[in-house]
C-alpha cells in the first residue's frame, strides 16, 4: 500500500497552482459565503470586546448550541467587566454550572480584574495586551482582536486546521509544531489579503467589525457547518474549486492529527446520605480540579477493587443495586461513578469535611456535572 507521506509529499506552501493561485479569490469566496451563509449566533450580534471574549471562553470545549442559553443567560447576569470583577465566587461557579472545565470561568474573572486595575477598565485592543490577559491564547487573541476589533490577526482552532489542511493538501501530523507554523502562517496569509475586500453592510442582526472578521469566521463557520471531519459537503463549499483534498481524492485522509493517547478508565464511589430532609455534600478543596464545587462524598476505586461498607464513614449495601451509575469523560479519563444511598456511621459526620445542606437549597450551590445528574435523580 502506498504510504500517506509519498501520495501526498510534502511540497512547498506556494507550489500548487490551485491553492496559491489566488488568496484573494479564495479569501472572496469564504467571505462572501459568510456574510449569505452565517448562523445567527446571539454573539454575532454585538461588537463588545466583552461579550465576544465570552462567547469564545465558552465556546472553548463546548458546543455552539450548548452556549447559547448559557451566553444569554451570562450577559443578562454579568453584563459588564466591572459586574465580573466584582462577583462573589458562589455566583461566578453558578452561573457556570453545567459548562465544566471551570479554569476557564476563574480565568475569566482574573482577567477582568487585571483589565479594571492595569488598562482602566477598558477591554484592550492591542493584540499584545489581549494575549498577556489569563486564559486567552493566540487562537482566542486572534479570534476577540479580528472579530471584535476587525484588525487582521489569524487564528487557528480544530475547524480551521481541517480547512486549511484540506484545502492546501496538507498530509503532515497536523499537531506537529512545524506543520501548526505552515498553518498558522496560511492562516496569517488568508487574513491578511482579506483586509483589502469591501466592508460590506450589517445583513440582519448580525453585526460585523469588517472582512477580516468575516474571513475568520468564515472558516470557523466552513468547518463547523460544510467541511465536517466526516463526509462534508464539498459540494456546497465555496471554495471547493481550490481545494487540493477535494480534488485529489484524499478527503478522508486528510487531517492527520496522529493518535490520541488512549483514554484512561477511572471508577469512583459515591454516598447520598440524607437525614431530616438534608442532604451531606462537600466542598472541592484547593489544590485541585474544580476547586469549591460541590459534590457528594465520594472516593476513588481500584477498577477491580471490592466495594465494602463502611467507607469513608458511610454504611451502605455495597451488593445492591447503586441508585445511579454515571458515566462520563472528562479529558482523557473514561469515569464511571457508582452512586449508594448511605447513611453516616455515628459520630463521622464531624470527622468529615463537609456540610449538612436542606435538599431544597441544593440547586443554589454549583455541582460539578456528574454530581448535578446525582442532585437532579434526589431532588
Ligand atoms: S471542498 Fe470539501 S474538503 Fe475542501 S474545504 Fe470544501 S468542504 Fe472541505
Amino acid at each position: 500500500m502506498t504510504s500517506f507521506g509519498n501520495l501526498m509529499p510534502n511540497r512547498p506552501k506556494d507550489s500548487n497552482p490551485r491553492a496559491s493561485a489566488s488568496k484573494i479569490e479564495i479569501a472572496k469566496h469564504l467571505v462572501n459565503w459568510f456574510r449569505e451563509n452565517a448562523r445567527d449566533l446571539p454573539w454575532r450580534r454585538t461588537l463588545d470586546p466583552y461579550g465576544i471574549w465570552v462567547s469564545e471562553v465558552m465556546l472553548q470545549q463546548t458546543q455552539v448550541k450548548t452556549v447559547i442559553p448559557f451566553w444569554e443567560h451570562w450577559m443578562r447576569e454579568v453584563p459588564t467587566l466591572d459586574a465580573l470583577t466584582n462577583l462573589p465566587e458562589p455566583r461566578l461557579l453558578k452561573l457556570w454550572e453545567g459548562l465544566g472545565y471551570y479554569t476557564r470561568v476563574r480565568n475569566l474573572q482574573k482577567a477582568a480584574r487585571q483589565i479594571g486595575a492595569n488598562l482602566n477598565g477598558v477591554f484592550p485592543s492591542d493584540p499584545v495586551q489581549i494575549l498577556e490577559l489569563p486564559g486567552i491564547g493566540r487562537y482566542s487573541a486572534g479570534a476577540i482582536a479580528s472579530i471584535a476589533f476587525g484588525q487582521a490577526q489569524p487564528l487557528l482552532d480544530g475547524n480551521v486546521i481541517r480547512v486549511l489542511t484540506r484545502l492546501h493538501g496538507i498530509c503532515e501530523n497536523a499537531r506537529e509544531k512545524t506543520t501548526l507554523n505552515q498553518l498558522w502562517a496560511l492562516a496569517t496569509e488568508l487574513v491578511t489579503v482579506a483586509e483589502t475586500l469591501d466592508k460590506k453592510p450589517r445583513q440582519g442582526a448580525r453585526l460585523s467589525a469588517g472582512p477580516c472578521s468575516d474571513l475568520n469566521q468564515s472558516l470557523m463557520e466552513l468547518g463547523a457547518t460544510v467541511c465536517l471531519p466526516s463526509k462534508p459537503a464539498c459540494p456546497a463549499c465555496p471554495i471547493r474549486q481550490h481545494c487540493v483534498a477535494a480534488a485529489e481524492g484524499l478527503v478522508d485522509r486528510i487531517p492527520d492529527l496522529g493518535k490520541r493517547p488512549a483514554a484512561t478508565a477511572r471508577r469512583f464511589v459515591a454516598f447520598v446520605a440524607e437525614s431530616n430532609h438534608r442532604v451531606f455534600v462537600t466542598q472541592r478543596p484547593t489544590g485541585g480540579v474544580n476547586v469549591g464545587l460541590w459534590e457528594f462524598p465520594n472516593i476513588e476505586m481500584g477498577n477491580d477493587e471490592a466495594i465494602t461498607s463502611p467507607m469513608l464513614g458511610f454504611i451502605f449495601d455495597p451488593t445492591g443495586k447503586p441508585l445511579l451509575t454515571i458515566k462520563h469523560s472528562i479529558t482523557r479519563y473514561r469515569i464511571t461513578l457508582e452512586v449508594f444511598p448511605a447513611k453516616l456511621q455515628a459520630g463521622k459526620s464531624s470527622q468529615l469535611a463537609g456540610k449538612w445542606i436542606p435538599k431544597a437549597e441544593l440547586h443554589s450551590l454549583a455541582f460539578t456535572s456528574a454530581h448535578a445528574k446525582i442532585r437532579t435523580k434526589i431532588t
